[in-house]
């Protein structure tokens, strides 16, 4: 009997602890899955992935290893996505937020801090960051209608146009907020209305003179030899007036939207004092008035286009030879400063109103008492232009019944 079970026994025995051991050996493999598995859904995968046969069972390697494959496509792509969202989103001139059902902030782009001007808006309250109340009541509207709401405010001491968009999310009961800085917009928008104004405005007064004196002239005029050549040099300084008008008014596009080539070279900046002075001297003396040039013997060089920086100094010497009394001084003078040269032209003449100083450069402007000078209100603005072209800048200092002093300054040739 003995002998019969003996090894039907030990053959048992040894199955038993084979299959024990493999028993042990597939659960511990099996657990290592289940363990990456649930790394895999927590988002945290192994770097090499899996070997293909690890535990013997190729299939199920074989299926979780391309899982993973598959999972670190999506979440690289999905990387991706983010990175680039997030790059729009810091770049964006526009303010984004993303507000809770609360009103607190959960997210805001860098844009949001410079147009509220607030620091670290995020973890704040809408109305701590909006704070104008039609923006907050906009966000309110949205929040109880459950619908897109949109507000603009202007807020004068800061001189800025804003424009909100609300978004609501019925998801997580939130909101989008888009805040637009429509400022510069507005500007150029009031810009060339003022300016077609303006031009309608200035065309009128010469265009009304003509058709008077063409209707005097038909009316009989014509025949009297006394009048008529009167008539006929009136209404050849109209249409010069407006001749010059169309040309500075297309001088100054031209260089406003860079239709200008600048050749910019060295320029000795005494010579181009006297080359100017020359110039104009006779113009001066006709009007009564001396032109002399006060500036240092040693003068750096500087760096522009000549004929434009000719310009400038020309139309600023026309203007203080046109606003002073025969009898008076025009006096052009350039100084070293820092690595600019300011040049300037002053003269005694009937001197700028203080309100009308910040505005002279704007196109079409005429100090009230300048009505008549018969000017086109467009000479500083093309002035300004070219120096700002030239890096540099353009400003007036004056005392009425005193005189002016306009300066503009232009790099040093290095
Ligand atoms: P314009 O001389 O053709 O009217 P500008 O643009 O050159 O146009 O000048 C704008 C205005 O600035 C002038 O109408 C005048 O009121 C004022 N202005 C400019 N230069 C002088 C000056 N040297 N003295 C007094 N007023 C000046």
């Amino acid at each position: 009997m003995n002998s019969f079970y003996l090894p039907i026994l030990i053959i048992l025995c040894v199955a038993l602890i084979w299959l024990a051991l493999a028993f042990a050996f597939l659960r511990r493999r099996l657990d290592r899955y289940t363990r990456t598995i649930r790394k895999i859904a927590d988002g945290d995968l192994p770097v090499a992935g899996l070997s293909e046969n690890e535990i013997g069972l190729e299939t199920l390697s074989l299926a979780v290893k391309s899982l993973v494959d598959m999972q670190q496509a999506r979440i690289s792509s999905i990387d991706t996505q983010r990175a680039e969202l997030a790059t729009v989103l810091d770049r964006m001139t526009d303010g984004v937020l993303i507000v809770d059902g609360a009103g607190k902030i959960q997210f805001a782009n860098p844009a949001v801090e410079s147009i509220f001007e607030i620091k670290d808006p995020v973890g704040r309250t809408v109305v701590e960051v909006l704070r104008q109340y039609k923006l907050v009541e906009a966000w309110q509207r949205s929040q109880a209608s459950g619908q897109p709401e949109e507000e603009s405010v202007e807020l004068s001491a800061r001189h800025q146009f804003l424009q909100l968009v609300v978004l609501p999310d019925q998801r997580t009961g939130g909101s989008l907020l888009l805040v637009q800085n429509l400022t510069r917009v507005r500007r150029l928008e009031t810009i060339r209305r003022d300016f077609i104004s303006n031009v309608s405005h200035e065309l009128r007064t010469p265009l009304a003179s003509l058709k008077a004196l063409t209707e005097t002239l038909r009316e009989g005029a014509l025949d009297d030899p006394k009048a008529a050549p009167r008539f006929l040099g009136r209404i050849e300084t109209e249409v010069d007036a407006l001749t010059q008008m169309a040309s500075e008014l297309l001088e100054l596009t031209r260089i406003e939207s860079g239709q200008v080539p600048l050749e910019f070279i060295k320029i000795p900046s005494t010579a181009l004092l006297f080359s100017v002075a020359d110039r104009m001297r006779a113009q001066a003396e006709r009007a009564g008035l001396t032109i002399s040039i006060d500036s240092p013997q040693l003068l750096p060089d500087v760096k522009a286009d000549p004929s434009r920086l000719e310009q400038v100094l020309v139309n600023l010497i026309h203007n203080a030879i046109k606003f002073t009394r025969s009898g008076g001084e025009v006096v052009l003078s350039a100084q070293r400063d820092g690595d600019m040269v300011r040049f300037s032209v002053q003269d005694t003449g009937i001197g700028i109103p203080a309100d009308d100083l910040e505005r002279i450069f704007e196109r079409f402007y005429k100090a009230d008492r300048a009505r008549s000078s018969g000017g086109t209100g467009l000479g500083l603005s093309i002035a300004r232009h070219i120096v700002e072209a030239h890096g540099g800048r353009i400003w007036a200092e004056s005392k009425e019944g005193r005189g002016s002093t306009f300066y503009f300054t232009i790099l040093v040739e290095r």
